[in-house]
């Protein structure tokens, strides 16, 4: 899995329309600068304050809850 979907509008809109049914905040894409290392990434919303590589090293035991983030 990449963040190759979020760079393509169809799929983005598509994505949120999904999670607005789901009750899950859009996805808005931003560049933003990881709250660890400063690096600038592509984030993909409020939730989303960590660079891939610090989130892996956050979650290293558990990626899948990548994929489920703002469902809490
Ligand atoms: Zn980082």
């Amino acid at each position: 899995m990449t963040n190759k979907v979020y760079k393509n509008k169809r799929l983005l809109k598509a994505l949120n329309t999904f999670r607005n049914e789901s009750g899950l905040p859009d996805v808005v894409v931003k560049k933003r600068k990881c709250l660890k290392c400063d690096k600038t990434f592509t984030s993909l919303g409020i939730f989303n304050r960590l660079c891939e590589s610090c989130t892996r090293n956050n979650k290293n035991e558990d990626t899948a809850e990548f994929y489920a983030v703002g469902k809490n």
